[in-house]
């Protein structure tokens, strides 16, 4: 998989304020890179030096391994900020004078708003659009000049479950026609259900960053407990595999085991032949929130 940014050592103060510290990240071309971490970690810094809006105490971004030029900007289509719109006008003139400000020639007017799904709301007026829609026309600003790369920051900030709903199923769907995304975001659940690689940030340093498949199994995860919970503590470590295992807030067992090794019912017969019947057996996946708070605690 090819590189779209290298982030290379990159570090930023804002006089004292220490924003990033020497964090590199690659993104893959394809992908859609979450970066992940709460308010304040250097989330939208990373974006406006990406962007060279903002300019790095030292380190290095190269966009398809060169320093990012005039040229190689016009492939990136960027929500970093929300766009203005005339709110007695329709979507179609509200892109149309959009096209003409950025200097726009011949935009696909009808393309982009077929790719966002307002086509049929073309001549409506701004103003009667849902939250949702206006997201989607500002998302389709950065569609114009058909970019290969899209950067948004907090692209669901201020919708509802609906919008959200509408802006993840875009994203989506713009990664499906070969778009690389990368977005910013402070929530982990809408990281999870949407991209395929992520990177967390916390006080501008990187915690860890990869493939989310790769971040989020890392172990599999098996809860356990019977009455004879002495019994089964012992016989845990006989499981197949075994790593560690912890005493859940319910007093179960969690069993780690080493990904892809899980055998529900070789468990099961283990500890029956150790006289344990067991009265809970679940395979758990671990929730990038589990990930997030163990990394960040
Ligand atoms: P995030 O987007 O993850 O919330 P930011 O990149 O906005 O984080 O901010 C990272 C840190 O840098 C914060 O401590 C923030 O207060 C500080 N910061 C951001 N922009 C500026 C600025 N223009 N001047 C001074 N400090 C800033
Ligand atoms: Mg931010």
């Amino acid at each position: 998989m090819s590189t779209v940014f290298k982030i290379q050592q990159l570090t930023k103060f804002y006089g004292p304020i220490h924003a990033l510290n020497n964090v590199s990240i690659d993104i893959p071309k394809g992908s859609i890179f979450g970066l992940l971490g709460p308010n304040g970690s250097g989330k939208t810094t990373m974006l406006g030096i990406i962007m060279n809006i903002t300019i790095a105490t030292s380190g290095t971004v190269l966009f398809n391994d060169t320093p990012l030029t005039a040229d190689g900007r016009k492939k990136i289509g960027t929500l970093l900020e929300t766009p203005n719109f005339y709110h007695y006008l329709s979507a179609y003139d509200n892109l149309k004078i959009t096209a003409t400000i950025k200097g726009i020639k011949n935009p696909d007017i009808d393309g982009v708003l077929k790719q966002v799904n307002l086509y049929e709301r073309r001549f409506s007026k701004f103003q009667t659009f849902s939250l949702g829609m206006k997201q989607r026309l500002a998302i389709a600003t950065c569609l114009l000049g058909d970019p290969e790369v899209m950067i948004f920051d907090e692209p669901t900030n201020g919708l509802d479950p609906v919008g959200i709903n509408e802006i993840r199923n875009l994203i989506k769907s713009l990664a499906k026609n070969g778009k690389t995304i990368v977005m910013a975001s402070h929530l982990l659940d809408e990281v999870e259900k949407v991209c395929t690689h992520v990177a967390i940030l916390k006080k501008g340093n990187l915690l860890v960053q990869g493939g989310i498949n790769q971040i989020m199994n890392q172990d599999d995860m098996i809860e356990l407990n019977a009455s004879n919970h002495d019994l089964l503590l012992e016989t845990v470590r006989q499981i197949p595999h075994y790593i560690k295992h912890e005493i859940t807030d319910n007093g179960n067992i969690m069993v780690y085991v080493k990904q892809g090794t899980v055998d529900t019912e070789g468990i099961n017969q283990l500890c029956f032949k150790n006289g344990i019947v067991l009265n809970t057996l679940s395979l758990k996946t671990e929730s990038l929130e589990n990930i997030f708070i163990g990394l960040t605690s």
